[in-house]
C-alpha cells in the first residue's frame, strides 16, 4: 500500500510516454519531506532538532524550506487570531487520538484530566514564535507540530516535481485529506473531486469540478477519533479551551491554489466555525464549504461555481 505521513496516497498519472518510476519518485518525495523537514516523531528531520533542541533566547537557523513554512503559518495564525497554532503539540501529544483512533478497541482510551490540558495549554501560542534573518527564536519552549499542514505542504512539492516532468499532461494525487490537481485530462474533461460526507464517510455529498492546478484540503471530525460514552474526541484542538474544538461543524472543504494554505485554511476553519471561517479564507482569496452537525452545506459565494451535488 502507499502510505506516508500516517495515511494513503493516491495518484492517477496520465503521460505521453508510460513511465512508471513517477508515482515511485512522488511517493519517494513525500516521505523525504517527512524524514528531512517536517516529521515531529522521527529523529531524522530538521523539525524534530528544533524541538529537541531547548533553546529558548538563542535563534535556531532553519533551512531556507522551512523558514518559508513557518512564515506562511505564522500568517494563518495571526489572521485566525491563533485557532491555527502549530505550538499546540504538547496538547495534542496529550490527546493522543492519532494513535488512539487507529485502535480497533478503544475502551482502554482515556481523555485527559482537565488540569492537565490547561497547564499545556499555558505552555503553548504562536505569539512566542518569532522569524529574524532566518533563524527561529523562541520566547518559551513550546513543541511545534506541523500535522495540520504537512500534507498541503506535500502537494506543494509534488506540483513542483511535476511541472519538471515534461511527459506529464495531467494528475490528481491525493494525500490523505489532501488533494493536487495538475494540468488536464486526455479527454479535456474537468477534474471531479469528491466531497466525503461527514455523516457517513463511504459516500460523497458531491464534487468539484476542477480545470487545470488546485488544491483541495478537507478537515473533518470524522475520521481520526475516540468516542466514549457517547462523546466524540477528535484530533482537531481548541486552542481557546484546550478540547476538541466544538463549533458545530462536521467538515470543512478548502479549495486554493497553494497546498500549505488550503491545509492551514481548513483546520483553522473547522475550529472557527462558518461565521468567522467564510470571512478568513476570503482574506486568502480560497473558497469554503461547511457541512455542519446537522448535515447542512455553507459555501463561499466563489465556491458555488465548483461544487456539484451528488443525486441522491
Ligand atoms: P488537519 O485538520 O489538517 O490537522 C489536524 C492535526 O493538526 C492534528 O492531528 C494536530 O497534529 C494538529 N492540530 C490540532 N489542532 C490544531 C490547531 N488548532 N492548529 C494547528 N494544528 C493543530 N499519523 C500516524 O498515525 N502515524 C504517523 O507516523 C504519522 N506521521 C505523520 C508525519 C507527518 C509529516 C504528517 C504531516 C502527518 C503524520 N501523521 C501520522 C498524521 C498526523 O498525525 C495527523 O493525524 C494528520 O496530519 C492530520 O491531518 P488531517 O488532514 O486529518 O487534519
Ligand atoms: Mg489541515
Amino acid at each position: 500500500m502507499n502510505t506516508a505521513m500516517g495515511t494513503i496516497v493516491n495518484q492517477t498519472i496520465y503521460m505521453q510516454t508510460e513511465d512508471s518510476e513517477i508515482p515511485e519518485e512522488i511517493l519517494g518525495q513525500i516521505v523525504e519531506l517527512e524524514q528531512e523537514l517536517l516529521s515531529w516523531r522521527l529523529d531524522t528531520s530538521e523539525l524534530y532538532q528544533i524541538n529537541e533542541s531547548g533553546k529558548t533566547e538563542e535563534g535556531i537557523p532553519l533551512s531556507e524550506e522551512l523558514e518559508g513554512i513557518l512564515e506562511e503559518c505564522l500568517k494563518v495564525s495571526n489572521a485566525s487570531e491563533g485557532a491555527f497554532d502549530i505550538t499546540l503539540g504538547d496538547v495534542v501529544q496529550l490527546w493522543d487520538i492519532d494513535r488512539w483512533a487507529g485502535e480497533t478497541d478503544t475502551s482502554g482510551y482515556r481523555p485527559p484530566d482537565e488540569k492537565e490540558v490547561q497547564e499545556k495549554l499555558a505552555a503553548t501560542g504562536y505569539e512566542s514564535l518569532q522569524l529574524e534573518n532566518g533563524s527561529l527564536f523562541f520566547a518559551k519552549e513550546v513543541r511545534l507540530d506541523l500535522g495540520a499542514v504537512g500534507k498541503g505542504i506535500a502537494l506543494d512539492y509534488i506540483r513542483e516535481y511535476l511541472r519538471q516532468q515534461e511527459h506529464v499532461t495531467g494528475a490528481v494525487i491525493s494525500v490523505g485529506g489532501s488533494i493536487l490537481t495538475y494540468g488536464s485530462k486526455p479527454d479535456s474533461t474537468s477534474w471531479k473531486v469528491g466531497v466525503v460526507n461527514p455523516h457517513d464517510n463511504a459516500t460523497n455529498i458531491g464534487y468539484l469540478s476542477l480545470s487545470g492546478e488546485w488544491c483541495v484540503s478537507t478537515s473533518g471530525n470524522y475520521e481520526r477519533f475516540v468516542e466514549i460514552d457517547g462523546t466524540r474526541y477528535h484530533h482537531i484542538i481548541d486552542p481557546d479551551t484546550g478540547y476538541p474544538a466544538d463549533s458545530g461543524v462536521s467538515s470543512v472543504t478548502i479549495l486554493t491554489k497553494d497546498g500549505l494554505l488550503s491545509d492551514a485554511l481548513s483546520t483553522a476553519c473547522f475550529i472557527l466555525g462558518w461565521e468567522k471561517g467564510s470571512v478568513l479564507v476570503e482574506a486568502f482569496s480560497a473558497e469554503a464549504l461547511f457541512v455542519d452537525m446537522e448535515g447542512n452545506i455553507s459555501m463561499t459565494e466563489g465556491m458555488q461555481q465548483y461544487f456539484k451535488l451528488s443525486d441522491r
